[in-house]
């Protein structure tokens, strides 16, 4: 059995990381320590077990980051709700973010939970490359403009050259990121947590839908700008980033959601 844990004599054998472990991977032994066991299913890296310890005995072998303490919540529930609700989609820039603050927002959003714990999801960061982007995009989604008004209106933008600001696909923005996972979910949950990062950092940015089209359309061909990207990996979300130019002064009503209690 391959271990992946470090244990340390300060092991209190309490079993806390026990009733944790989903995997059933860790037992107590004889000797009042806890050990890695052969499981039907392997360790999954979660941390679970090295997040709840008492005495801090047991940690991801894998892991050379600084491990904190945590000490009750760091924001509460009202300044959350407060932020969901004024956060806004931003499609209007006055200058591109700075390569510090997308690495701070990229470094970031690491800790959003993956299907399976995989972490398997890789990032591309379009500034200088956009025009050719632009293109390639135009190129896959030129066969489908009878589908939406705006795939048309984006093929006639870039096929005249990319003249005027508002790119119906961008707006102002000249900065991408997007996000290549295994499902979906894994790529749509950390560019999420990228956006409301992003506003509480004064930047902006807004999901786009038109350019996850033009992935869902020709895959291949959206991939094969992005030769480095893992071969396993798709591309899911698309966000769009940039230091506003547009200051929202309020929050906007929303139309309350259905939910179906069962
Ligand atoms: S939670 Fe910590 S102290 Fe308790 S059994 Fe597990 S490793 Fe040992
Ligand atoms: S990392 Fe997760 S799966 Fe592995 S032993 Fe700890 S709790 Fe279990």
């Amino acid at each position: 059995m391959e271990e992946t844990l470090r244990i340390t004599d300060d092991c209190i054998g309490c079993g806390q990381c026990v009733k944790v472990c989903i995997r059933g991977h860790l037992a107590v032994g004889e000797d009042k320590k806890v050990h890695e066991i052969e499981s039907p299913y392997y360790c999954f890296r979660c941390g679970h077990c090295a997040s709840v310890c008492p005495k801090g005995a047991i940690s991801l072998l894998s892991a050379d980051e600084r491990i904190d303490p945590v000490d009750g919540m760091p924001v509460s529930a009202e300044s959350l709700a407060q932020l969901y609700r004024q956060r806004r989609s931003q499609r209007w820039f006055d200058r591109k973010c700075t390569k510090d603050e997308l690495e701070r927002l990229l470094a970031t959003v690491r800790y959003a939970p993956t299907a399976e714990n995989s972490q398997a999801v890789e990032y591309a960061v379009i500034d200088e490359k956009y025009p050719e982007f632009m293109r390639l995009l135009a190129d896959i989604l030129r066969t489908h403009t009878d589908e939406h008004a705006r795939l048309k209106q984006f093929v006639d933008y870039v096929d005249s050259g990319m003249e005027g600001k508002n790119n119906p696909f961008t707006w102002e923005g000249r900065q991408i990121v997007i996000a290549f996972a295994r499902f979906p979910i894994d790529a749509i949950i950390p560019m999420e947590q990228l956006d409301l990062m992003a506003y509480s950092m004064g930047l902006g940015g807004f999901h786009s839908r038109w350019m996850l089209l033009a992935a869902e359309h020709d895959q291949k061909k959206f991939m094969s700008f992005f030769p480095e990207i893992s071969k396993d990996l798709n591309a899911y979300a698309v966000y769009i980033i940039g230091h506003p130019r547009v200051k929202y002064r309020r929050t906007v009503a929303r139309d309350e959601r259905r939910i179906l209690w069962k």
